[in-house]
């Protein structure tokens, strides 16, 4: 099956090719990630913040890019759904979050030139995985990746490490980085480091640049890639019907199908 800029996000692809974004799923909650895969079951979140994303992210792809998304959700986008009566207040700091990033030398330089949405696939540790590049320079050995969230600088709890971390380990963005650098190898046969441009919603935005080599970066992308070659064949175990999928017990799907099989103990209740 051939992957395009068309079929790449539809769900029958990913049957056939894993990705980052479809793998922590899986590792987050099994059932939850296979409701989702089948249609069976979608997540009733805000869909605010993924719009504000693509709304950068297309902004900087090309204008036509930008021009389609924001024809294709106009109903979300606009007030009253109608252009002429202006963006809405959410969509305002987009404005001022491609401002952010437009504005600065650093990020014309380095991104803006790359070839942009560039499809990669490739075979890990046995299985078929896909992906979806930002921006990519080949005859530079790099590629980058645009990042929006709330604060660069917050921090997130890591159960694994038993400390705070940044979002770049707390996303999932060093398995990301890793998979991508393996999957533009295998498609190109060029070696690119990666970088990550983020920009965060706040008032006035906050962006900067990010790189991977330090050796504690690598060692949690080599680390990230051992997740994958751990877990996958289990995975793809679940995906086919073979074994049934583990319930995760707190996620919004598992909250939403829950009933009681037996009492929990006072004293054994789990807290995260
Ligand atoms: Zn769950």
């Amino acid at each position: 099956m051939e992957l395009t800029q068309e079929n790449y996000y539809q769900h029958d692809t990913s049957w056939k090719y894993m990705s980052v974004s479809l793998f922590k799923d899986f590792l987050n909650c099994e059932a939850q990630a296979l409701a989702k895969l089948k249609e069976e079951w979608q997540p009733v979140s805000d869909p605010t913040a993924l719009l504000l994303g693509n709304y950068v992210h297309s902004y900087f792809e090309s204008k036509e890019a930008h021009d389609k998304f924001l024809e294709q959700n106009k109903k979300s986008l606009f007030k009253y759904g109608n252009p002429e009566k202006g963006i809405k207040k959410d969509f305002v700091k987009g404005d001022e979050m491609i401002k952010a990033l437009d504005d600065d030398e650093a990020f014309k330089n380095i991104y803006m030139p790359g070839e942009k949405e560039v499809i990669v696939t490739g075979n890990l540790f046995g299985h078929k995985w896909k992906g979806k590049i930002d921006s990519l320079m080949l005859d530079k050995g790099y590629f980058c990746d645009i990042k929006t969230n709330q604060d660069l600088h917050k921090k997130h709890w890591s159960e694994d490490l038993n400390r705070y971390t940044n979002f770049i380990s707390a996303y999932g963005y060093y398995m990301q980085m890793a998979v991508y650098r393996e999957l533009i190898n295998q498609t190109f046969n060029v070696d690119c480091q990666p970088f990550i441009f983020g920009v965060s919603k706040q008032t006035p935005p906050d962006h900067e640049a990010y790189s991977f080599n330090s050796p504690d970066a690598q060692f949690f992308m080599t680390e990230s890639l051992e997740e994958i070659k751990e877990n996958q064949d289990h995975i793809f175990e679940v995906m086919n019907g073979e074994t049934e999928p583990k319930r995760c017990g707190v996620c919004e799907y598992c909250r939403r199908t829950k009933k009681i099989t037996a009492f929990i103990d006072a004293n054994d209740i789990e807290i995260y």
